[in-house]
Order: structure tokens, then sequence, then C-alpha cells
């Protein structure tokens, strides 16, 4: 357990970290939350790099979360007969949802996603390949979208489609996505991603799904298209967590905006007691370099700073020629960064807020106190996470033990800025009992030392969900 860091490094999983030995490198180097990305391999290599997750994890004696993280309805043009072409800026292009698959040439393409051009009009911008080259539409006849090249450059096959400033209306959920959502729940992952979510209704939507085929995961509404942003409070009513997925994202919104969206986003799901990822590109160049650059480093420390509970890799561990490096690099920045933020003013309340129920009153005394005595920790006896959830919203530079008997819940807090999961199972209720029982366990791990004060959460009675109730300042004895 690495209690020297809060905030928490996600990883994609791909062909880079096939091998057994570089994801026990990765875990060893800090890994809290693997992703699997359903956008790309098939049923079984997900299947498989799940599998291979829970051993490393096992047998490094860690608690791996996963998040599985569906395709959705990313538009792509179709294939060319020779695999890619030249657009030259200012020559006409066209896009046709007729044409045959295959049949793309130097004038035109094909697209599977046969309601775009109801929902483009002449005059929009389309973004290709992650808006490294984008057409202008001129009109729109039947099936076909007439382009100009307005910034030109090699296109190849099934790559990305975005129109600037969003308003394609595909719904989040594909028929693909459907069926990876029973996937998901068959091998019990704990978070699952939806993406291009528009609004509360497309996370309401994952949810039952989830539930149809008795899933137990959390969901991660990834914000990455326009309507998003517009309905971010619907959608934060509704998810676990957020993604900030900075690479469509920034490809709808313009890249030139991304900071301040990252900022705003992060601060508005914390201030909504949900969990917050910050993804994409944050240190790209380590896809082919053992070292981050200045910029990257940066970029993740900024990251930290603006109080994200996790960052992610993509490419740089799925795909890169470093992946255990990538996460190493991350650790260390962030720990770095975290130096800087020692006593960061706990969550703002304002005299005239209310509490929402009797976890967050607890949280909010608890973190209160924490901010203003000499705690070693805090221990939170919890079920379903949802105390140490809370008092992770509100920032203090005190680490949460979420003690628990629910391995499901174990493997959720691994997202959680500050809070680290310990397995604890009592059924003695006499409090001495207890107490010997935390210390022994707080004191074994070298989590604290005698004479320590530790803040303690629990509910009156124990085993029920939901139910804690109070809070206790307790020093630590010798059992
Ligand atoms: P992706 O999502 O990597 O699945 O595209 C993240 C992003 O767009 O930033
Ligand atoms: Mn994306």
């Amino acid at each position: 357990m690495d209690t020297g860091r809060r905030t928490k490094i996600v990883a994609t999983l791909g062909p880079a970290t096939d091998d057994p030995a570089v994801i026990a490198g990765m875990v060893a180097a800090g890994l809290d939350v693997a992703r699997v990305n359903f956008s790309h391999g098939t049923r079984e290599s997900q299947r498989k790099r799940v599998e291979s997750v829970r051993a490393a994890a096992k047998a490094a004696g860690r608690n791996i979360g996963i998040l599985a993280d569906l395709a959705g309805p990313k538009i792509r043009i179709e294939s060319f007969a020779k695999g890619s072409i030249q657009l030259v800026e200012g020559e006409p292009f066209a896009l046709d949802t007729a044409l045959d698959a295959t049949a793309g040439n130097d004038s035109e393409v094909g697209c599977a996603y046969q309601n775009l051009p109801n929902d483009v009009r002449a005059g929009d911008s389309l973004l290709l390949a992650d808006g490294q080259i984008i057409l202008g539409v001129e009109r729109v006849t039947g099936t076909r979208i007439h382009c100009v090249v307005r910034v030109g450059g090699e296109l190849s096959n099934r790559k990305g489609l975005n129109r600037q400033g969003g308003g394609i209306s595909a719904p989040a959920l594909t028929e693909k996505d459907l069926a990876d959502v029973q996937l998901a729940a068959e091998l019990g992952i704990d978070y699952l991603a939806v993406s291009f979510a528009r609004d509360g209704d497309d996370m309401r939507r994952a949810q039952s799904e989830l539930r149809k085929w008795r899933g137990e995961a959390r969901v991660v509404a990834k914000i990455e298209r326009h309507e998003a942003l517009d309905n971010l409070a619907g959608i934060l009513a509704v998810t676990d967590a957020v993604m900030v997925a900075r690479g469509d994202l920034g490809v709808e919104m313009g890249y030139a905006e991304l900071t301040g969206l990252q900022k705003t986003i992060i601060r508005q799901s914390l201030a909504r007691n949900r969990v917050v990822i910050t993804a994409t590109q944050m240190m790209e160049s380590m896809i082919q370099n053992p070292m981050p650059t200045r910029a990257e480093v940066s970029d993740v420390a900024n990251a930290v700073l603006d109080g994200t509970d996790a960052v992610m890799l993509s490419a740089e561990t799925a795909a890169g020629k470093y992946p255990v490096k990538a996460v190493q690099a991350m650790a260390d920045v962030i720990r770095g960064a975290e130096k800087y933020q020692l006593g960061a003013p706990p969550g703002v309340v304002r005299v005239e807020d209310e509490f929402g129920n009797t976890e967050e009153a607890i949280s909010r005394a608890v973190m209160y106190t924490a901010n203003h005595m000499r705690v070693r920790a805090i221990v939170a006896l919890t079920e379903s996470g949802l105390t140490p959830l809370w008092m992770s919203r509100i920032r203090a530079d005190i680490p949460i033990y979420a003690f628990t008997r629910h391995e499901g819940t174990r493997r959720r807090v691994t997202l959680y800025r500050g809070v680290y999961a310990v397995p604890f199972d009592i059924t003695d209720s006499r409090p001495q009992e207890l107490y010997r029982a935390i210390f022994e366990r707080l004191l074994g791990q070298g989590l604290v030392d005698v004479d320590d004060l530790v803040i303690l959460t629990k509910g009156e009675l124990s085993g029920v969900s939901g139910g804690t109730n109070s809070m206790q300042i307790v020093r630590v004895t010798q059992p």
C-alpha cells in the first residue's frame, strides 16, 4: 500500500501490457486501477486482461480496481481501397454514408453512421483523426456531405470524426455497448465508463443495463462532447464518477478551452460528492521515450493540484514502449506535486449549507477536526465506502483507511483520493476488542505509531450499510 501518495493512478491495458511481468511491474510501481478499453480487442482478450490484473493484484497482496471503458458512438470514417490517402488544402472531398465500406478514394469515403448527413450543415467543421485534419462542409445532398479540405494531411482507414462544437445526435450506448455491458457485469468489474455520455438519462440507462445483468459496478461519465457540458449538473446527479476525457473533448470544444474546462469539471464533481479522473495525453511522449517532457510533468502535477482523484495513462501503457516507467513517472510526479498542497483548505461549506445525510455530517465533522488537531490517520469502518468517499471530497492531508470486510468496497475505493482499503472483519462488538483489533492492524502495517491520535468513524449497528453515525478520537496503544 503506497500511502505516501494520495492521488491515484489509472492505466490502460493493451498489447504492451500482456506480458504478466509488465503488469506485475506496473502494480509494483503503484497502479491503482486498470482500464480495459472496449474500443479495441476481442471479448476474449478483454477477459484475459481482467484475469491478468486480478492475478497480479493477488500476487502483490494489493487491491486493484478494474474500469471497463465502453467504445460508445465514436463516429468513424470507413476504409480506403489503398489504405490511406493524402488530402490537400483547398481541394474538394466528400463523405457519403451510401458508399461501400472499402471503396474510399482520393475524392470520397464512406461512413457507417447513417444519420451524419442530418447532423451536419453547410458551414460546419468536421475534425478527423483527433483534429489533425479539418474539413469544411459546403453542402449536403441526400447521403453525401460535400466538403472542402481546410487542413490536409494523410488520412487512413477508420479514423474518428467529430463535429466541432458537438451536436452529433447518436445516443451514448450502441448495440455493441449493450453487449459489452453484459460482459462487464459477468467479469465483475468495479467501474463502467460510458463514452460520449450526453446527459443524466444516458447514465441511468447504463446503470439499469448493468443491474439487468446483476453488475455491481459504479458508473463513470466520460465528459467528451458538447452536450455533456451543457448537461453536467444532470450527469452529476446520476453518475458515481466522471472522466475529463480530454482527447475527444479537446476536438469538440477546441483545445484552447481544455484547461479551464478541466478545472471546472473537477470542482463541480467534488462539490457533488463525485469521483473524478483526468485523462488523455498526460505523458504522451512516453509512448516512445523513457522520460516525460517538462510540459507533461507540469500537466500531471496541475491535475493533482486541481484536486483530481486520479490521473490516467492511455496509449502510454496500452501500446507504449515503457508502460512500467510511465506508471513510475506518474507516481513520482504525483508525490512531488502533493508536497505543495500540504494542509490544503478543506472543501468550503457555506454557513447556510445543509448536510444531506448523516455520513456527510460525520465526514465534515471528522475533516474539520482532522484539520485542527494533530491526527495521524482516519479509520472508517465501512460497508459501502460511502463515508470515506465523503471524507475524501473534503481535502485534508491525512490518510483515510477504509476498514471493510467487503472485497468489492476495497476495490472501489482504489479510485478515491487519499483512501486506502484495509481488510477488516470483526464480530466482537465490545469496544476494547474493537480498538485492539484496529490498533493491531494499523501498527502491523506500519500505518501509525503507539501514542498517535486517530479518528475513528463507525455505525452503532455494524453491518448495516450506510450506517455510520459516530466519530471518536482515540490514542493508539500497544494492543
Ligand atoms: P478515449 O476517451 O481514449 O476512449 O477516446 C478518452 C478521451 O477522449 O480523452
Ligand atoms: Mn474519447
